[in-house]
């Protein structure tokens, strides 16, 4: 009689689990944490199959789990109606960073904790957006699609293809991956480094940025903050969006957000597809209002065959840089994660409960983190 059942939900690995033993974060592999579960007395179950609600094994599992483990690249939505149906729900832990996919006014009114792994992946993903940015700016995709077609046209490449340097480039958000991506942006040589956060950046980090813009560039006081994120965006010939999805911020980037961007400008989003209007960045790529668009994450996931980010690019055939979601699922980040979530599972089993503080998001009714939207 086991002491109680942990609910994991991850994608199948396939033939590729078999190669790469490091893809913990697959069916086949199970984070590596099935003996450590099992040594504790609980009953582990692992599945795929998250969709649709309410006729997915999840949802049947869910009726007596107490613990629900799912990654945001995958992610089994937690949602009301799913938590209604699991009386003896008591943790959903996020292999990964960001809980948007658990309904967390619903887990708070349960007394449901939310937990996840904070900062296991935020290199991997500022790097992708770097990546992203010059994928867009240098127009590469285009550039390489020639290169495999057997073509060289200097020209249908160079046409839309740009430098990131002396560029104004503005985050929203400015936490752990928004900071790292602007530490990142000072060796390209930027023309203005802007944030919009309803939290300040502490002045040595603002401090860090100015100091090492003046040494590599030459250029003092780089770094601003916005109050406005109209006045940003207007400002800025490249954004990236780096906060969580919470309820100000899904659909913030909709037509009317995007029709105060500088014309030709560039967007860039790995934090959460919900925050953009999935049409109105795909007409604004097309009409030639946004030069490009490219981040790896969607609403849903999987994102379905026709949906509009898959197949959308600008006048000249380019400007679409997505990914599927696997910026924050680099092999080195599933071992942090897999990591973590076995030391969140630990502290719960031992009846301590003492995780670490920037890992709990909701507990005992409440929020503990003001990532998830401006709370009193
Ligand atoms: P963080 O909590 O360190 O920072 C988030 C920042 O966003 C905070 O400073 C917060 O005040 C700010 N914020 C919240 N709402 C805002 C709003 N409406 N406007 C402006 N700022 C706002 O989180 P983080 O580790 O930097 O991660 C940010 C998000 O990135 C996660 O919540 C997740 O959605 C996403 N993420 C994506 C991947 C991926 O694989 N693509 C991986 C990790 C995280």
């Amino acid at each position: 009689m086991s002491k109680g059942k942990v609910l994991l939900v991850l994608y199948k690995g396939n033939e590729h689990a078999q190669q790469e033993q490091k893809l913990l974060g697959c069916l086949e592999n199970e984070l590596g944490i099935r003996e450590f579960i099992e040594s504790q007395g609980y009953e582990l179950v692992c599945t795929d199959d998250k969709d649709p609600e309410p006729s997915s094994t999840v949802d049947k599992e869910l009726q007596d789990a107490e613990i629900v483990i799912t990654t945001p690249f995958f992610p089994a939505y937690i949602t009301r109606e799913r938590i209604n149906k699991a009386p003896k729900l008591k943790m959903c832990i996020t292999a990964g960073v960001g809980s948007d996919h658990v309904d967390l006014d619903a887990a708070n009114e349960r007394k449901i904790a939310v937990t996840e792994v904070t900062g296991s992946n935020v290199v991997s993903v500022a790097e992708h957006v770097l990546m992203t940015m010059l994928v867009l700016v240098r127009n590469f995709v285009p550039a390489h699609e020639q290169v495999i077609k057997g073509e060289w046209d200097i020209a249908g490449a160079a046409k839309d293809e740009y430098d990131l340097e002396d560029k104004v480039i503005a985050t929203v958000g400015a936490g752990r991956i928004g900071y790292r991506v602007l530490e990142r942006l000072i060796a390209f040589n930027p023309k203005k480094l802007l944030y919009y956060d309803y939290q300040d950046l502490p002045k040595e980090a603002i401090d860090k940025l100015n100091q090492a813009s003046k040494l590599f560039n030459g250029k003092d006081n780089i770094v601003e903050r916005v109050e406005n994120l109209e006045d940003m965006v207007g400002q800025a010939d490249l954004v990236t969006i780096n906060c969580p999805l919470h309820e100000k911020s899904k659909g913030l980037f909709n037509k009317d957000l995007i029709s105060k961007m500088k014309d030709g400008a560039w967007l860039v989003n790995t934090a959460r597809g919900a925050i953009c209007v999935a049409e109105d960045v795909a007409a604004a790529v097309k009409s030639g209002k946004l030069r490009g668009y490219g981040g790896d994450v969607w609403y849903p996931q999987p994102a379905p065959k026709d949906h509009p980010w898959r197949q959308m690019q600008n006048k000249y055939g380019a400007g679409n840089a997505m990914t599927p979601h696997v910026s924050g699922t680099s092999l080195d980040a599933q071992a942090r994660y897999a990591d973590g979530v076995k030391s969140i599972l630990n502290s719960y089993f031992s009846g301590k409960h003492d995780y670490l503080p920037k890992d709990v998001i909701v507990i005992d009714g409440d929020y503990a983190t003001k990532s998830y939207g401006q709370r009193k």
